[in-house]
Order: structure tokens, then sequence, then C-alpha cells
């Protein structure tokens, strides 16, 4: 299955592309996930995203589709993809499909999740990150075992520096200017689904029922 998520920060865009990934087999790929793993190796592409990423900003267009270019021609691309967080600008979208037109493929769908602007600020202020591994956790609903240290491998849990509440405005406010147009611009392209959070697991039922037959 190749798939856009679409949807503000806190949508819940990563705990549903795992779950569609588990079962497809189809890969997981988040733009956000990519930049911070370079910037905590410290790569030429991790300096250059650095200051954008903590501010909330969107990173330039060129860095992601040098990103991207790459990443899906990679060998694991081929049972399908699932896009978290990326395209996030109209000029993505126009390069995403004259990429997919040159590696002669077609995208299967782009899913909006559709989230209450309340939700979403007191889901990304409560959520904590292992420095780590990566592992997720809620300081009200999933908090680790032993305060700030990772169920997992330990590492330290702390609060991502894009997800204060001065950052998590910034980043909503870049999302209605940049990446909500791109919801008319898949309706246009006949490849939008939308759905209320509410009604997610139904609608992941059946995007996985038509994945299996
Ligand atoms: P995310 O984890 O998807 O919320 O991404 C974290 C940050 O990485 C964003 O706030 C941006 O600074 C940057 N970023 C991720 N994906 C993109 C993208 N497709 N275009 C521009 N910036 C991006």
């Amino acid at each position: 299955m190749k798939l856009i998520l679409l949807g503000p920060p806190g949508a819940g865009k990563g705990t549903v592309a795992k779950a569609l990934m588990a079962r497809d087999g189809s890969v997981q790929i988040s733009t956000g996930d990519i930049l911070r793993a370079a910037v905590a190796a410290g790569t030429e592409l991790g300096k250059q995203a650095e200051a954008a990423m903590a501010a909330g900003d969107l990173v330039t267009d060129e860095l992601i589709m040098g990103i991207m270019e790459e990443r899906l021609q990679q060998e694991d691309c081929k049972k399908g993809y699932l896009l978290d967080g990326f395209p996030r600008t109209i000029p993505q979208a126009i390069s995403l499909k004259a990429l997919l037109e040159k590696l002669d493929e077609k995208l299967d769908a782009a899913l909006e999740l559709d989230i209450p602007r309340d939700v979403i600020i007191d889901r990304l202020t409560t959520r904590r990150t292992c420095s780590n591994c990566g592992e997720i956790y809620n300081v009200k609903a999933k908090p680790p075992r032993v305060e700030g240290v990772c169920d997992v491998c330990g590492g330290a849990v702390v609060q991502r520096d894009d997800e204060t509440e001065e950052a998590i405005e910034n980043r909503l406010q870049v999302y209605n200017e940049q990446t909500a147009p791109l919801i008319d611009f898949y309706r246009d392209e006949g490849l939008l689904v939308s759905v209320p959070t509410s009604e997610i697991e139904p609608v992941m039922a059946a995007l996985l029922e038509r994945i299996e037959t």
C-alpha cells in the first residue's frame, strides 16, 4: 500500500502508520524521524535542519526532496510505504508527483486525520520521547515506570524541543498555512480519504481488509 498520512502534528499519523505497517509489510517513512536522527548524529543534514526544527518551522523543500528522492528508491519501499509528515507543502506534493511518475508508481490514497485543536495541544504538551530509542510516552496516559527513564532501553525520556507550548502553537500555524492546502490538492487528485480521529479504528480496519483481499 502506498499512502500519504495527512494531518496536524499530534493527529496520530505515526500510530496509524505503525499499525498498518505491521500488517502489510509496507514501510513507515517519517521525514521528522529521519531529520531527528540526523540532528542527533550531528551530520551536515542535521546541522542544516536543527534551528528550523527547534522553532517548529519547516526545513526547506530542497532538503526534504533530496532525502525523499533517495529514500523512495530503496529496496524496502518495494512492498509499499506510508508517508508520515511528507509532503508538507504544495511544492513538495508537486515534486513528489513528478518523482512518482518517474519511478512509474502510483499512490493508493491520501488519508487525512482530522482532530480538534484542543486535543492536539493537550496530547503534544504531555508527550515525552526517549532520546535514545524514540519510544513515545505520555505524562498522563503512559508515563515511564521510573520518571525520566525509558522502560525499553533505559535512555533519558525528555520533552522534545518542538513540543513546548510556544513551538506547538507555531507548528499548528505552519500546518494551517503550508500543509492544510494539500487537502484540496489531494481531493483534486481523487486520492483524499478524510477521517475524524474518533473513527480511525473502523477506517483502519477497512483499509486493512482492502490490503488483505
Ligand atoms: P514531525 O515529527 O513530522 O512533526 O517533524 C518534526 C519537524 O521536522 C517539523 O516541525 C519540521 O521542522 C521538520 N520536517 C519534517 N518533515 C518535514 C517536511 N516534509 N517538510 C519540511 N519540514 C519537515
